[in-house]
């Protein structure tokens, strides 16, 4: 039997963005509806934002000129309260003004309210400081301006976005569908919880872990449960996957050993390429598609078989599926973003592989390591916060600095 190529994990990335294809359909939903969506156009602001200058803070809106030196009085012309528009300021004057409220034609300044005091006659107010021009002033259009792109395609759509959306004066937006990914398990020891487990049997924990994995990116996300270490279940399950999905994903089961099916369903069903990617943990990785149906004009669901232990499923999904998901998405899709920082503990196991630790930063800002990198103890990945980036042959000292990755930029 030919040993399946070792590829590093940036060709193994390469090659499957090289197939991905974003999603083209589209549709229009109401703004809490795109939480978690994918922007399919760019979003144009329908007004400037701020639409007029206004003052961040309480005060008085003042001419520079009028406040040259500390001490000068003025006398309060007006009244201006946010949601309301005041008259032009005029020469010697100052006008009570809230946050949020337009600065009136003629001021140049907004005087802080804590440096100001009213005695004596209460329309006259004591300006205690020396303003200068533009002080306390926000301008209009300085955050978004009309007719201008204010979110671009491609924009994953996180709570900060919905309200960018909203205050460009939008109702609704054009997302991309969400990516339909199936998802099951093979297994013959394996058992839901709530069942009793059997003697060699465990509990399914990838189903829980990828599920969540799936939803936490936005996708719609099909369960179809355990499947026996079968060839002729697993292709069944393939190819009842392959009609309405645009990804299969599964895991377990794709070794080459003899009760290892996902290697033969999968080429019997469509086309597969098996890799040994120089990653630890996660070596085995399936990549291929299911044929939707004997007529061709169906086309093809893309199948990503992770292997079977915990750890390594839940690292070869972080690192290959996401960024394969992100495309199909029509976001951009790359190997994370990692950030140099101090590891709190010493490395001297070199491996031939590329290693991601699972670690955690610690009150002092450097990393610890959790203590048994098995990849069968999930527990390493909930008590991390984030892994380390060890590139093939590397160990470190405790007090150098590491690649980290954190969990949280993988997860969205
Ligand atoms: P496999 O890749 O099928 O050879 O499985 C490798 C290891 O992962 C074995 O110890 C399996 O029992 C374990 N494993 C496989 N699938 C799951 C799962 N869904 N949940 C928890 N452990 C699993
Ligand atoms: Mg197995």
């Amino acid at each position: 039997m030919t040993k399946p190529p070792m590829l590093t994990a940036q060709q193994a990335l390469d090659h499957l963005l090289s197939h991905a294809k974003p999603v083209t359909e589209v549709e229009k939903l109401g703004m809490q509806d795109a939480l978690g969506r994918v922007l399919a156009q760019d979003v144009e602001s329908l007004v400037d934002v701020p639409p007029l200058d206004n003052t961040s803070m309480d005060g008085y809106a003042v001419r520079t000129i009028d406040t040259s030196t500390i001490g000068s009085s003025l006398k309060i012309a007006q009244r201006i309260p946010a949601g309301s528009v005041g008259i032009p300021l005029e020469p010697g004057t100052a006008a009570r003004i809230f946050t949020g409220a337009p600065i009136p034609v003629g001021a140049d300044a907004v005087v802080m309210q804590e440096d100001c005091a009213v005695e004596g006659a209460p329309d006259e107010v004591r300006i205690n400081t020396v303003s200068t021009a533009g002080q306390w002033i926000r301008h209009r259009g300085e955050d978004l301006s009309a007719g201008k792109t204010a979110l671009s395609a491609g924009t994953f759509l996180r709570p900060q976005e919905l309200g960018v959306a909203a205050s460009a004066g939008l109702t609704h937006l054009q997302v991309k569908r969400r990516v339909r990914v199936a998802a099951f398990f093979t297994g013959d020891e394996l058992a839901l919880p709530g069942e009793p487990l059997k003697p060699g049997g465990i509990y399914n924990s990838n189903r829980d872990t990828l599920l969540a994995c799936l939803k936490s990116l936005g996708c719609e996300a099909t369960d179809l449960g355990i499947i026996p270490d079968r060839l002729d279940a697993t292709r069944e399950a393939l190819r009842h996957a392959s009609k309405d999905h645009d990804l299969i994903i599964t895991s377990g089961g794709v070794s080459v050993g003899e009760e290892d099916h996902i290697k033969p369903a999968v080429t019997a069903e469509g086309r597969l390429d098996l890799w040994q990617i120089a990653i630890k943990p996660g070596k085995p990785l399936a990549f291929g598609a299911v044929r939707r149906s004997d007529n061709p004009a169906q086309g093809e669901c893309w199948f990503i078989g992770l292997p079977g232990n915990p750890v390594s499923s839940f690292v070869t999904f972080l690192l290959f599926v996401r960024p394969f998901i992100l495309k199909l998405q029509g976001r951009e899709a790359k190997l994370p973003q990692s950030y140099p920082m101090r590891a709190d503990f010493d490395w001297s196991k070199a491996d031939r592989r590329n290693e991601f630790l699972r670690v955690r930063i610690n009150q002092h800002g450097g990393l610890d390591l959790f203590p048994n990198q098995s990849s069968g103890v999930l527990t390493s990945a909930s008590w991390g916060d984030g892994l380390i980036d060890c590139p093939p042959g590397w160990t470190f000292k405790s007090g150098d600095l590491v690649q980290y990755i954190p969990f949280s930029a993988l997860l969205a």
